[in-house]
């Protein structure tokens, strides 16, 4: 098993919140008049800010092709969320010049395999801290394609389960057939290395042994919203909306 070490969280805290500066409580509208007042108020609206600031997670699962990142660039459209998608980070990070982690991504890809969870993560994690420190408004996040397996859990329950809240988890539920349909379509134009049958049959494989069995932990929990994903794009995003206006 690959392992590489992950950077600190301590450095600034996640998301930089120790070093906010005061004048960050402005936007929540509270005001101190000065004096004696501003000793109390201060560390309430510290409060009231790290509340406000922490990620609000939806982890978003199914199967390969299922319409995942489709539904999310729409959800995105509607609804104030940033998508953060798992393999189109990985994919960044494999194309990124200098990266050390290029071969051994494109290779687990291409098997239809789980790459190692450290680096996922520190993409994800990176990925939010960069959004929220360019608009602090945006933490609401789609986290597309993950966990997908128990390592995937596990790390992101030791690492980042006090710091972000996952409110549910959106399932896209579609058979395998359609699954592969899709993605073989899509391999037409997509020029994903993974987009084909031997790659697919791996996925496929992947998905029913690793990432139903957290689908189904979440289900115990009561966590998961499912929808049908085998319908057209716009009646699968009409249940969609209606699941997240419900949730708020
Ligand atoms: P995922 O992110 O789950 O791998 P995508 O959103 O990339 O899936 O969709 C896979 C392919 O299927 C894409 O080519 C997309 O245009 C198509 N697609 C997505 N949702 C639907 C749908 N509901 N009906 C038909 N085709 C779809
Ligand atoms: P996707 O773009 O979601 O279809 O993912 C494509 C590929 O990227 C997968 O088959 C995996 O090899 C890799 N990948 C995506 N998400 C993860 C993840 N959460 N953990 C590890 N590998 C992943």
């Amino acid at each position: 098993m690959h392992s590489v070490l992950l950077p600190s969280n301590s450095d600034t805290g996640f998301l930089g919140l120790s070093s906010l500066p005061v004048s960050s409580t402005l936007p929540l509208g509270i005001h101190s008049s000065g004096g004696s007042a501003l000793s109390h108020k201060v560390p309430n609206a510290v409060y009231r800010i790290s509340l406000a600031m922490k990620p609000q997670v939806v982890f978003v699962l199914g199967g390969p092709g299922a319409g995942k990142g489709t539904q999310c660039a729409k959800i995105v459209e509607n609804y104030g969320y940033t998508h953060l998608s798992a393999g189109d980070l990985l994919r960044a990070e494999r194309s990124r010049e200098g990266s050390e982690f290029g071969q051994l991504i494109d290779s687990y890809i291409k098997e239809g395999k789980i790459v190692p969870v450290e680096i996922t993560i520190n993409l994800l994690r990176k990925a939010m801290e960069e959004t929220m420190q360019l608009d602090q408004e945006k933490f609401r996040f789609l986290i597309d394609g993950f966990p997908r397996n128990q390592d995937n859990l596990q790390g992101w329950t030791t690492t980042m389960d006090t710091k972000a809240n996952v409110k549910f988890v959106l399932f896209f539920d579609c058979g395998n057939q359609v699954c592969i349909d899709r993605c073989l379509e899509r391999g037409k134009s997509s020029g994903r290395t993974d987009d084909n049958r031997e790659s697919l049959e791996k996925r496929i494989q992947t998905y029913l042994q690793s990432t139903r069995p957290i689908i189904e932990q979440y289900e115990k929990q009561g966590k998961v919203r499912t929808v049908d994903a085998s319908r057209s794009v716009e009646e699968v995003f009409a249940d969609v909306k209606s699941l997240l206006d419900k949730e708020g």
